[in-house]
């Protein structure tokens, strides 16, 4: 089905707030541990092909190793962030009804928590585009896209016939606007050797960049795994699908960065004097390992 946000069903505001697209498992029917599935690797003790129930799932759908998924080698599952999918697709597309229960909406259900898994990420973007923008125009332009992105999940069918090619394309252009407005509201004070390297997918992998003013930079899509960014200032830097696995983010200020996700927070490290954006949080492991 073509996606247009023109559409004259789009009139009215969007309703899923951020807080509403934070996970809630407790009103999930486990799809993240079942649709989808992973590789045996540094994040996943073991493989799981798609489609199939992990081994430690109980059967009122939660997890028999949740206090100890890292010790267990599950880390993966302590980084995944679905937006707010999960209980999207349990309590509203299929009304409360498990696929355990109804046996036949299982593929349906699954394949449609994989769509609207990406539809809440866009949405999570473009609500904090809505508010990063300094043009209302564009905010207008943000609302009305998360208000066809919202109508567009009215039903199963209808998210499974979804051209999502088109709307990532609408979604992509309205962020990189936002972006560079707000990178350019600050200004450049790191030294240009280091200016140089910030650019979107920039294989920062493991560098020291402690206490450096990182203000405004662009580093969407960059490679910031293990990127030592202790005491950095952040601040209006564009993080939009920058990796930062294992990134050292004790004492640096992510206060006003741009595009940051609870996801990206789970894969790093950080700790109490790590400033974040109100509604993301720190999550345990940065203080028990957990
Ligand atoms: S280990 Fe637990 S959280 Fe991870 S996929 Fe399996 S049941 Fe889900």
């Amino acid at each position: 089905m073509p996606f247009t946000s023109n559409d004259s069903t789009t009139s009215s505001s969007p309703v899923l707030t951020r807080e509403s697209l934070r996970p809630d498992c407790g009103n999930c029917f486990a799809l993240c541990c079942t649709a989808l599935g992973f590789s045996r690797s540094t994040d996943f003790a073991i493989d799981k092909p798609a489609g199939t129930p992990c081994q430690n799932l109980d059967s009122d759908f939660s997890c028999t190793i949740h206090d100890s998924l890292r010790p267990r080698g599950f880390r993966g599952c302590t980084v995944f962030d679905c937006f707010g999918a999960g209980q999207n697709v349990s309590q509203n597309l299929f009304h409360g009804i498990s696929w355990k229960a109804e046996p036949e909406t299982t593929k349906d259900m699954f394949g449609a928590f994989k769509v609207v898994r990406q539809l809440h990420e866009m949405l999570w973007y473009l609500t904090e585009a809505t508010t990063r923008t300094f043009d209302p125009n564009t905010s207008n332009q943000a609302n009305d896209l998360r208000t066809a992105i919202e109508t567009a999940m009215d039903d199963p069918q209808q998210v499974l016939a979804l051209d999502l090619g088109e709307m990532h394309t609408q979604v992509r252009s309205v962020l990189m606007g936002v972006s560079e407005e707000v990178r350019s509201s600050y200004l450049a004070t790191g030294d240009d050797h280091l200016d140089a390297a910030l650019v979107p997918g920039a294989d920062l992998m493991g560098k020291e960049m402690i206490s450096q003013s990182l203000c405004g930079a662009d580093l969407r899509g960059a490679y910031l795994i293990a990127t030592d960014l202790r005491g950095c200032d952040l601040s209006g830097a564009d993080l939009l699908g920058a990796d930062l696995r294992d990134a050292r983010l004790e004492g640096a200020d992510l206060s006003k960065a741009l595009y940051l996700t609870q996801a990206q927070l789970n894969a790093a490290q950080g700790d109490a004097r790590t400033l974040l954006p109100s509604d993301l949080e720190s999550p345990p492991h940065w203080f028990n390992n957990r």
